[in-house]
């Protein structure tokens, strides 16, 4: 059987970490076992809908590189693939199943049923939800409500006895009693737009799809799903629901916890492979210990085995350290080029950067590349070189277990020391060994006397490693950032 998988988002707010996470997994799926990734567009609800979350979508799948085989855009054989594009598709088979007694059009008014289901929460009644009033017209009585002009909905026929079972290959046997199944839902709106169920079952049977791999809160729509396969007469698909995606905290995956579009991980920095890497590892582990997989590693060993059944946590602290890998493994080159427009938009360098500024960027980049866990963090990390903003509150200067004086002299000393040293060409190491030195004399520890001169010459207490700094900045407007650190501390 050649494996036909699709990805099914609706189109109604940025994509999301686990949205994504079920368009990675049915990616590598179709991949792995030769088969095609299809994307549809399910944007039946239009009031939900947005222009900017379809092109959300199709930005962020085409920034982590996942390239579908058929769908919008690209097209292909069983298009249109936006449901929208496909409502007269919907009707036909909707009203198909009405001439076959499967279903019926159902003429009562929102008042109607609003009446109704009031009644039935006053009278505690065990039965709720609609009555299957139309269910039973006459042709007689259905004539005369058309000829009132009231635009009926179609329901589709639930048995009120037996059970539906659907096997997953996650989660077993899943059954559910039909009387439990909400009862004769609506398929075809009044209006000719088809519910989520109805166009959904069409799409995966006309398109061809094999399997169903969609996230666990589906699986409550899996029996109903069934039913209307059988009321078509059409095979039911593999149906893998995959394992939630919660947070830390056990809960699912929310604003609460942080970021969860990729665009806002995109715009942190976050790289491409790193998000790639990381979401499959959340509920899928090739053996319980490979961390690292590139996405053409994944495109080959990807196997349905071994999604968990349990849900995944999504650890950001986790990610951080994936992408500070990832950022690490990365050229310089490209590291350059991906910076650039966060020093652009701190104001930092023009736009474009001029031939020197270029020059500046690609000589932070290696000691950079060792500090940042994200892109952004370049900022912070480089401010110092292009905007001097002393820092003249004291106890920044002052490491923990140092005091005012201590401070002092580690400036005066540790200044000597650093730039003799440098002008003396002195190893890097070397100078640390005296700088190391001079903290036992002064009895403080080793940031007692590197945290004052980092301060000093970066604004910060956290930046690039010292000699690098030095590098940077050049040796002349580094004494004169020192000297103007142990003035502050002349001054009372
Ligand atoms: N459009 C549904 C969603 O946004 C698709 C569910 C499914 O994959 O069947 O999640
Ligand atoms: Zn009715």
């Amino acid at each position: 059987m050649d494996v036909r998988v699709r990805y099914a988002p609706s189109p109604t707010g940025l994509q999301h970490i686990g949205g994504i996470r079920t368009a990675l997994f049915n990616y590598f799926f179709a991949k792995s076992s030769g088969g095609k990734f299809i994307l549809r567009v399910e944007d039946t609800d239009r009031e939900r809908y947005s222009d900017e979350s379809l092109e959300d979508l199709y930005s962020t799948l085409d920034w982590l590189g996942i390239k579908w085989d058929e769908g919008p855009v690209v097209g292909g054989p069983y298009g249109p693939y936006i449901q929208s594009e496909r409502f007269d598709i919907y009707k036909e088979y909707a009203e198909k199943l009405v001439k076959e007694g499967k279903a019926y059009y159902c003429y009562c008014t929102p008042e109607r049923l609003e009446k109704l289901r009031e009644e039935q929460v006053k009278s505690k009644s065990e039965y709720q939800g609609y009555d299957r009033h139309c269910a039973n017209l006459t042709d007689e009585e259905r004539a005369e409500l058309e000829k009132q002009g009231i635009k009926p909905v179609i329901r589709l026929k639930v048995p009120t006895t037996g059970k539906t079972t659907f096997h997953d290959v996650i989660m077993g046997d899943i059954t559910r009693k039909n009387k439990d199944i909400s009862p004769d839902p609506i398929l075809l709106k009044s209006d000719g737009f088809p519910t989520y169920h109805l166009a959904n079952v069409i799409d995966d049977h006309l398109m061809g799809i094999t399997h169903i791999m969609r996230a666990q809160e589906w699986i409550p729509s899996g029996p109903l799903h069934v039913l209307l396969y059988e009321a078509f007469g059409w095979e039911v698909p593999t149906y893998c629901h995959l394992p939630m995606v919660m947070g830390k905290d056990g809960q699912k995956l929310s604003k609460r916890h942080g970021s969860t579009a990729v665009r806002e991980f995109r715009d942190k920095g976050y790289l491409p492979e790193a998000i790639i890497n990381y979401v499959t590892l959340v509920g899928w582990s090739l053996d319980g210990s490979t961390e690292f997989l590139s996405k053409e590693e994944l495109e080959h060993c990807f196997k349905m085995e071994n999604i968990h059944k349990n849900p995944g946590k999504f650890d950001y602290k986790k990610l951080d350290w994936f992408n500070s890998q990832y950022i690490r493994m990365a050229s310089d080159d490209r590291i350059a080029s991906l910076l650039t427009p966060y020093l652009v938009k701190a104001g930092f360098i023009s736009d474009p950067p001029t031939k020197e500024e270029e020059e500046k960027v690609r000589l932070l980049v290696a000691p950079a590349k060792e500090r940042m866990k994200v892109l952004s963090d370049i900022v912070e990390l480089s401010k110092f070189l292009f905007k001097d903003e002393p820092v003249s509150d004291k106890d920044v200067y002052i490491a923990k277990g140092s005091d005012l004086v201590k401070t002092k002299d580690a400036l005066v000393e540790g200044g000597k020391i650093l730039f003799d040293g440098l002008r003396e060409n002195k190893a890097e190491e070397k100078i640390e060994e005296e700088l190391m030195s001079l903290a036992e004399r002064l009895e403080v520890k080793v940031n007692g006397v590197f945290q004052p001169i980092r301060v000093a010459l970066t604004n910060s207490q956290v930046s690039l490693p010292l000699f690098d700094s030095i590098r940077l900045l050049g040796i002349p407007e580094s004494e004169r950032r020192l000297e103007r650190a142990i003035n502050l501390f002349k001054e009372n």
